[in-house]
């Protein structure tokens, strides 16, 4: 198995793609971006294995991102690749028109329970437009949590593990006799993957996600090797540590509400990370609308209309915790 490192310049960082090549068939796991230098970059790997993108047999995308299925449908117009996705992104990567419509509407929709200003609207719809267009679908082929694909010899089990996109998958394999895990946006080794803007079709994200790294945490892996960056040696420690992430930033959006009054998700995302750019007007919002639909689900918040507030006696818990912790369930 080769990490073959690729430029991303808009996401969470460099991708990874992930290619087997030492067994009877080529298998290359996400493709990064559909850019041309990614492409370049992508190619010129491949080819210091002595292969091209005309050999790949599978290509297997761990989700919908398009920074991880840029390059599907050019590998598969070179290749007659199989291209393997998660049930639940399968219509979306395969770039079907009902599917990305009723992205859109639930990404308006969420747009306006927020309080999204216009022209944050605005910046995002351009956005998801020049992802989409790049993004020509592939023939797809779903796969379901059990799955088991070959690769070098192995086989990768497919574990589906929605929360930051609604047909996330990691991949376990045992490798040289130690079991690790192809965790794709599940586990990233710098940022914590973003819950509530980067899928906004998943139902309660939040408990979603922290269910996906209670099982990374239980599975003990070996090693993780994400969908960014470099790999992440004890995964089930940075499991743990973005669950306690998730825990601190519950309590500050508590707090949040305690001192600001009844406010709009936008209000509380301004008042944890300030001004937002790009992408991060999507994820901002996102992450505290998962964090408030799961607290008001708990009890812990009182919605009205698009404003939430704390529920009765949550501020004198607050003012009774001392590590600035809000111990979530999941
Ligand atoms: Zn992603
Ligand atoms: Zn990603």
């Amino acid at each position: 198995m080769d990490r073959i490192p690729l430029s991303n310049a808009a996401f969470e960082g460099d991708n990874n793609a992930y290619l087997f090549a030492e067994g009877d068939e080529t298998v290359l796991l996400d493709t990064g971006d559909g850019m041309a230098t990614t492409r370049d970059q992508l190619a010129a790997a491949v080819a210091d294995r002595g292969l091209s993108f005309a050999d790949v047999d599978r290509i297997i995308c761990s989700h919908w991102h398009h920074d991880h299925t840029g390059l599907a449908n050019e590998i598969q117009a070179e290749s007659g690749a199989d291209v393997l996705v998660h049930e639940h992104d399968a219509a979306l990567v395969a770039g079907e028109k009902a599917a990305w419509d009723d992205l859109f509407d639930r990404q308006e929709a969420a747009f306006e329970h927020w309080g999204l200003p216009e022209e944050g609207r605005e910046v995002l719809r351009e956005l998801m437009a020049s992802a989409h267009d790049t993004n020509r679908g592939p023939t797809v082929t779903p796969i379901t949590d059990g799955d088991t694909i070959p690769v070098d010899g192995t086989a990768l089990r497919v574990v589906h593990v929605s929360g930051h996109a609604a047909g996330l998958c990691l991949f376990e394999a045992e490798l040289d006799g130690r079991t690790e895990a192809f965790t794709s946006d599940a586990l990233l080794p710098v940022y914590t993957p973003n819950v509530g803007g980067a899928d906004v079709r998943v139902d309660n994200p939040l408990k979603k996600y922290l269910r996906a790294l209670q099982r990374i945490v239980d599975a003990g892996y070996d090693r993780a090797w994400p969908g960014h960056r470099d790999p992440i040696d004890e995964p089930a420690d940075r499991a743990r540590h973005i669950i306690d992430h998730h825990e601190e930033r519950a309590y500050r959006v508590l707090d949040a509400l305690d001192r600001l009054g009844p406010c709009d998700t936008w209000t509380v995302s301004a008042e944890l990370f300030g001004d937002l750019e790009g992408i991060h007007i999507l994820h901002g919002p996102g992450e505290c609308s998962a964090h408030l639909d799961h607290l008001d689900r708990a009890g812990a918040v009182v919605c009205e209309g698009t404003a939430y507030r704390l529920a009765d006696g949550v501020a004198d818990d607050l003012a009774a915790i001392e590590d600035e912790r809000w111990a979530l369930s999941y």
